[in-house]
This record gives structure tokens, C-alpha cells and sequence, in this order.
């Protein structure tokens, strides 16, 4: 069985000195509550420059807290100003990195090329590639999502090979969901994620389609997170945006995953 697991993605939000704040304090939230670590995969995506601020504290305190980056750099070192690449964030104890979230696909124009670099870079560096799907508003009206998701999660992975797709984690994302406040049904998010199991099925096996975790995001906040995890079977876990950016709210979603 796959073991639930919880992502912030910070976005372009919390500088080094309020990731401290934030890991201190959501730190003390799960010991308060006796959260039990070995139920739930707890993971972060601050900025690149709070990663560093963040290992500090998790590797002091022992924390079961992971992390990770919102995107990477496809080369391995050399003249790319602005870049970071993936063995950076692996000594840095990464051990998640999104690929193809869709405002890096609408903002910076990230194409399939770059993605399926991308996750080639994060599994060489022995890191876990996050890969975002999720149609957008036109896609729904016409009732294409679950082939458009699914179309677009094979893009990336076509060529993968089975024991490196079974390391794979998907996020699926409608992307009218994300930040918008309106949140997929329980009945699509469940749709989707099944669609995307049967997919893998198809090309790996069953046994490999079974071990892949896939997330929702969008719009997911406590108030909205036990519906879509009772709900959604082929759904183990979040990407959570906004909703992460307050230890509180966060802490209360993973305590609703469990
Ligand atoms: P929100 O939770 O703010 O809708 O963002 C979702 C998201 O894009 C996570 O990657």
C-alpha cells in the first residue's frame, strides 16, 4: 500500500528567515499533536533560497520533514547563469523536485523536451521528480480532461523505463483549481488519478501503476482535504499551494491525510 504524502509548494513565497519560523513551528504543531511520522510523507518546496535554511533545522532536530526544489536545471554545471542543477539540490538533501507545474509551463514556457530532461536530471541526481498534469478550463468544458491529463503525463514518461516510472510520483493539478478557491469533486480528482493508474497499467504492469503516488493540488485547504481523501481512493495525497504557507493550516491537512 502507498504510504500518503502531504507537499507544500511555497511558490515564489517565505524567504530563509520565515522558512525557519515556519519549520519551527510546524515542527512543534506535529509533536504537539503526537503526529505519528510513520503514517504520512511530510514534504516541503521553498524557494531555492530557503532550501538551505530548511535542511538546517530538519537535520539538527531530526525532523521527518522532507524537501525539495519547484524546478532544476536540465545541465549538469557550467555557463548557465541563473541555473541550479540537480546535484546541487541533492547535497543540499533534496529528495523532491517538480517537473512541468503549469506556471512554469505558462510563465517560462517549460516544454516536454525541457520536462522530460527534467525528470531524467532528478532521477540521475537520485532525487524523486514530482511531475504536474492537470487540464485546464477549455479542456474540462469539452470534457477531454481525464485523456488530456493522461496524454500529457505519456508525453513526459514515454520513454521511461519501468523501474525509473515506478519512482515517479504525478501530481495531478486542474489548472482552473490552482489558487482559484474552486476545488476539483472528489468524484473527478478520484477519476483522474484512476485514469492516470491505468494508464502506467497499460504500459508497465500493475504491480509498477500500483506503486506510483499521485497527488491533487489545487485549491486544497483543511477545510476541503478529508472529503477528497475519503473519497478519492487512487488519490495518496497533496500538492498544497497557498494553504501551505501557514504552519497551521498546513499541519492540519496532514493531520486530515492520515
Ligand atoms: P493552490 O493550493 O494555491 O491552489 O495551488 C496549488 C498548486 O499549484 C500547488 O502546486
Amino acid at each position: 500500500t502507498r504510504k500518503p504524502l502531504v507537499v507544500g509548494n511555497w511558490k515564489m513565497n517565505l524567504d530563509h528567515r520565515e522558512a525557519t519560523y515556519f519549520v519551527q513551528k510546524l515542527a512543534w504543531l506535529l509533536r504537539d499533536a503526537h503526529f505519528d511520522y510513520d503514517d504520512c510523507d511530510i514534504a516541503l518546496l521553498p524557494p531555492f533560497t530557503s532550501i538551505r535554511s530548511v535542511q538546517v533545522l530538519v537535520d539538527a532536530d531530526k525532523l521527518n520533514i522532507r524537501y525539495g526544489a519547484q524546478t532544476v536545471s536540465v545541465t549538469a554545471q557550467g555557463a548557465f547563469t541563473g541555473d541550479v542543477s540537480a546535484d546541487m539540490l541533492s547535497a543540499l538533501g533534496c529528495t523532491y523536485v517538480l517537473v512541468g507545474h503549469s506556471e512554469r509551463r505558462r510563465y517560462y514556457a517549460d516544454d516536454d523536451a525541457l520536462l522530460v530532461d527534467q525528470v531524467r536530471a532528478v532521477l540521475a541526481a537520485g532525487m524523486t521528480p514530482i511531475l504536474c498534469v492537470g487540464e485546464g478550463y477549455e479542456e474540462r468544458r469539452e470534457g477531454i480532461e481525464l485523456d488530456y491529463a493522461v496524454g500529457q503525463v505519456d508525453d513526459i514518461t514515454r520513454d521511461l523505463s519501468e523501474e525509473d516510472a515506478a519512482k515517479l510520483i504525478v501530481a495531478y493539478e486542474p489548472v482552473w483549481a490552482i489558487g482559484t478557491g474552486l476545488v476539483a469533486t472528489p468524484q473527478s480528482a478520484q477519476d483522474a488519478a484512476a485514469a492516470i493508474r491505468q494508464h502506467f497499467t497499460h504500459i508497465y504492469s500493475a504491480e509498477t501503476a500500483q506503486k506510483i503516488r499521485i497527488l491533487y493540488g489545487g485549491s486544497v485547504t483543511a477545510s476541503n482535504a478529508t472529503l477528497l481523501m475519503n473519497e478519492a481512493h487512487d488519490m495518496d495525497g497533496f500538492l498544497v499551494g497557498g494553504a501551505s504557507l501557514q504552519a497551521e493550516e498546513f499541519a492540519s491537512i496532514i493531520r486530515l491525510t492520515l
